[in-house]
C-alpha cells in the first residue's frame, strides 16, 4: 500500500511546509520567469495539507479519496519591468486513488485521478500542482513604474519626489 492509500484509508491528515529548494522543478520554472532574487527564492515556503476522506462511489466503484490544500506566495516578477509582483496561491484539490479510472471519475470535473505510485511523495504532488497553477505572464496592469526599487528595499523618498516632479 502506498503512503497516499494509507492516508486515505485511515482518513488521516498530513500537514507541513516545504521550502522551494526541495522543489527543484518549480525553482527552475520560476527562474525561467525571471525570478533571480536569491533571498526570495530561498525564502519561499509552501504550506500543504493532505487529508484522507471517506471513500466515494464513482458509478459502481468505491474509491479511496484524498484532498490536498496548497498555500504559498509565489515570488513572481513583472514580465515587462521585472519588479517583484508576489502572487498568493490557494489551491484545493480532490483526488480519487485508482489504477484505472472508471468512466464516472473521468467525467467528474471536481475530482482528479491519482494513480497510486510508491515513488510519489507529497512534495512531488505539491510541485506538480504548483507548476500547473503557475501564471506565465504576470505583468503590471497599467504602465510599469519607471522608478522601481529592488525587492526588500524601502522606497527612496527622494526618488519618489523626483518621480512626482517628472509626472507634472
Ligand atoms: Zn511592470
Amino acid at each position: 500500500m502506498t503512503r497516499f492509500q494509507e492516508l486515505a484509508k485511515q482518513q488521516k491528515k498530513s500537514e507541513g511546509e516545504v521550502m522551494l529548494p526541495s522543489l527543484p522543478r518549480l525553482q527552475e520554472a520560476l527562474q525561467e520567469l525571471g525570478v533571480n532574487d536569491a533571498a526570495a527564492l530561498s525564502g519561499m515556503r509552501v504550506h500543504y495539507q493532505l487529508q484522507g476522506l471517506p471513500p466515494r462511489y464513482f458509478g459502481e466503484v468505491s474509491l479511496p479519496m484524498l484532498s490536498l490544500k496548497v498555500q504559498s506566495e509565489l515570488p513572481l516578477v513583472c514580465q515587462r519591468c521585472f519588479a517583484p509582483m508576489p502572487q498568493a496561491v490557494n489551491l484545493v484539490f480532490e483526488y480519487a486513488l485508482c489504477d484505472e479510472p472508471p468512466e464516472a471519475l473521468l467525467e467528474d470535473e471536481e475530482v482528479d485521478w491519482l494513480e497510486p505510485d510508491d515513488e510519489a511523495t507529497v512534495e512531488s504532488l505539491v510541485e506538480d500542482e504548483l507548476l500547473m497553477a503557475l501564471p506565465i505572464a504576470v505583468m503590471h496592469e497599467d504602465a510599469c513604474v519607471s522608478l522601481q526599487q529592488s525587492a526588500g528595499e524601502k522606497p527612496n523618498p527622494f526618488a519618489a519626489l523626483k518621480q512626482l516632479k517628472l509626472d507634472k
